[in-house]
This record gives C-alpha cells, structure tokens and sequence, in this order.
C-alpha cells in the first residue's frame, strides 16, 4: 500500500479526528498511485495517522476513512460501515426515512444515502467513493432489499473530482415519484428531479416544532419547495397557509401535496419571488400570526459570507415585519458557512432595523439523522429558530 508522508506542521485539524487531507498538508506520496486507491498516511515523524482513498487530482488530496491500522478497507468494511449507520438511525428512533449515511458524520467521507421508504437515493461526491458504488449497492441490497436505487450524482462538486455528473436507477427502473409518510403526512418525493435527493430531510423533526403555535393560526411560508412545512402547519390546525416559491414546478408539487393530505382547503400556494412580494405586503400592512423561512443557502463559498448574511438580513428583516405583535417567526438556515452565532447575529440585526423584540422559543439543528460529529464543523450546518415576536 502506497504511503503518504504529512508535512510536518500538520494542521491540528487532522490530528484531532478530521478526514481531510489537503494537497499543500502533504509532504510527499511515496510510490505512483492511482486515483481512488488506498493508502496510508503517516506524519513526518513516521506515526500513523490513518487510511484513506487519494484522489491527487483533488484539493482534499486524501479523505480518511479509518484510523486503525489493523482495519482492511474492503467490501466488508463498506458494509459494516453502512450497517452501523443504520443501527444507529434505528436506536435513535427513525424507521421509514433517514439519512441513512450523512458522509464524514457516518466515516464514509463523501458518501450521501437518503433512504425514502424502500428506496434509496445515492451520491458519490468523490472520486474514491465511486469506486465503491457497486459495493455499496450491493450492501444496501443485502441490508434492506430494497424496491430501488437511484443515483443523483447530477452535482457540480463531481467535477473537481475528475467525475462526470449523471443521475439515473442503479437498479431495475421504476417509477421516480414515491410516496413517503413524515409525521402522520404524506408527501411525493420526485427523486429524479427535485432539489437535491428530492426531499428534505433535514427539517423532518423540526417540521414538528410547528405544531403549537400554527393552531388557529393565520401562516405565510416563504420558499416552501414541495410545501411540507406548510401542509404541517395545516394539519396543526392552522386557519390559513398560504405557501410561496419561485419555482412554478415546487407549487405545483406543493398543491398536489395539499390534496393529498385533505388539506387543499386550508393551504394555497404561489409561485413569486419571495423578496418582492414580501416588501410590497409589508408595505400593505399585510400580517401573520406564524411566518416561516426556509431559504436557499444563498452562499456556496467562504468568500461570499456576506453576501449571504445581507441574504439573510433582508428577508428575515421582511418576513418579521409581516407577523403580528405576539407571533411567531420560524427561521432556517442550510448553509455551514454561517455558524449559529452569526445566524443569530444576523436575525438580532434585523429585529433591531425593525423595531421588535424577540422572545426565544427555541433553537436547534438539523434532524438527528443528520449527526454533527464534533471537530468537523460542516456537519454542523442547519440552523433552525422560532422566536416570538413583540
Ligand atoms: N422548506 C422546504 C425547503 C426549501 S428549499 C422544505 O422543507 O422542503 C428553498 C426553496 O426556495 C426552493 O424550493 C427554491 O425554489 C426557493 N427559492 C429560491 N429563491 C427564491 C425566491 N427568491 N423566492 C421564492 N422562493 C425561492
């Protein structure tokens, strides 16, 4: 197996359990390696650090993916990997859908599984995971005998790899619109062309937090995708939803979910540019008892954070304006580049420029199938609060 030796300024990050190795960390790769292969990483003084797959055409030059030295990385260690992911998604009490591998949280290091029901939605996002998709296939086969696979490796990030980017069934074709049940709901997921792997999940045990405040409510959700926050505010009881998103495809998704659920009588929705309909009714005078946003992560760089904050302010600066004294405001942010506590400076901005108070309800992460490993700070990524609003 092919040694990679690590400068010997070794940034603290990888010592203390993180899984990249970046190319400038590298000293030198002993012997000529192929791209995907695995090798071993020591540190200048000769200790070992770990094992991992090497891409030298990658910036993370090497993803580590164990650090025991005794451990083989073969089919087997791919299954078992998966298994534990699964064993652990069961023990903290998510049956029917999960992330079921949520990458460097499950140390399989670029490596996505959504598992909607009896299928299962895939992402290799690098190039030494590709080269065991055919192993993993076979694992979540073994595991679960699943109805299907489906590949959505339509990712631009594929590219810096060296990857193309494609999307299609890893096993015997079938229908893409599934249908999944979240919290009593019932939603269709397109797996092959909706937004990501076609469903949120990260806000499946958030969408519950809604439950008290949308009964009896009057609700505007903003960027509301498929619209399942606003069909849960529905079936909590809500008296009026009205849905909004720039995407016409999204409403129509979102109105089919209404009707699926019995709730297209409570719930409508439109297709507009949140930002401007949001200023023009503030200037109406419009109010809600709940608003909820859910943007887009505005930001896929470091180097564009406050064009992202400026994101952030604004249409939370709109969307508070537009709830009642005493209501509810229920804010996300998907993007890791804003940490929680520039979230939060961010949101306290907006009330100071619109003259409210806020009373903090609550304030959490992404769903627990999504684990934050501790030390990798991308996995610590969704930022979700409800405040009231005085
Ligand atoms: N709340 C959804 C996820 C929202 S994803 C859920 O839980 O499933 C973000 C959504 O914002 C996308 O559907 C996108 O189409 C929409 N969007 C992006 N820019 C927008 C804008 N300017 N106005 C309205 N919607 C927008």
């Amino acid at each position: 197996m092919s040694k990679v030796i690590l400068q010997k300024k070794i940034s603290q990050r990888v010592a203390n359990g993180h899984p990249w190795i970046f190319s400038n960390e590298i000293d030198k790769i002993e012997a000529e390696v192929k791209p995907g292969e695995i090798v071993e990483v020591y540190t200048f003084d000769n200790k070992f650090v770990g094992k991992g797959y090497i891409n030298p055409k990658s910036q993370i030059t090497v993803r580590l993916l164990s650090r025991d030295r005794n451990e083989t990385i073969d089919e087997k260690f791919i299954f078992n990997r998966i298994q534990a992911a699964w064993d652990y998604r069961k023990k903290i009490g998510y049956t029917e859908n999960c992330r079921l591998i949520f990458g460097e949280a499950d140390f399989l290091p670029a490596l996505i599984i959504d598992k909607f029901n009896d299928y299962f939605v895939i992402q290799t996002l690098s190039l030494g995971m590709e080269v065991w998709k055919s192993t993993i296939v076979k694992a979540l086969q073994t595991i679960f005998n699943p109805k299907g696979i489906y590949e959505r490796n339509d990712v631009p990030v594929r590219e810096l790899e060296g990857l193309e980017q494609k999307k299609g069934w890893l096993t015997e074709s079938s229908d893409t619109n599934i249908l999944i049940n979240e919290n009593g709901l019932q939603f269709y997921v397109d797996i092959e062309n909706g937004q990501k792997t076609g469903y949120f999940l990260d806000q499946q045990d958030n969408r519950r937090a809604i439950r008290h405040i949308a009964k009896g409510a009057d609700v505007l959700g903003v960027f509301t995708y498929t619209g399942t926050f606003e069909i849960h505010a529905a079936h909590y009881g809500a008296k009026s939803v009205l849905g909004l998103d720039i995407s016409e495809n999204a409403v129509l998704q979102a109105t089919k979910n209404a009707e699926l659920n019995g709730l297209a009588n409570v719930c409508r929705f439109e297709a507009v540019n949140a930002f401007d309909v949001l200023k023009q009714w503030g200037k109406d005078g419009r109010q809600y008892d709940v608003v909820m946003l859910d943007p887009p992560a505005f930001t896929k760089s470091r180097e564009n954070i406050d064009k992202a904050v400026t994101g952030y302010k604004e249409i939370n600066l709109r969307g508070m304006k537009l709830v009642r004294p005493g209501g509810f405001l229920v804010t996300s942010s998907c993007t890791n580049l804003v940490s929680p506590e520039l979230f939060l400076d961010t949101i306290n901005m907006a009330a100071k420029d619109a003259r409210r108070k806020l009373r903090q309800v609550t304030f959490r992460a992404q769903a627990s199938d999504h684990p934050i490993i501790w030390g990798i700070e991308n996995t610590n990524y969704l930022k979700f609060l409800i405040v009231q609003v005085l």
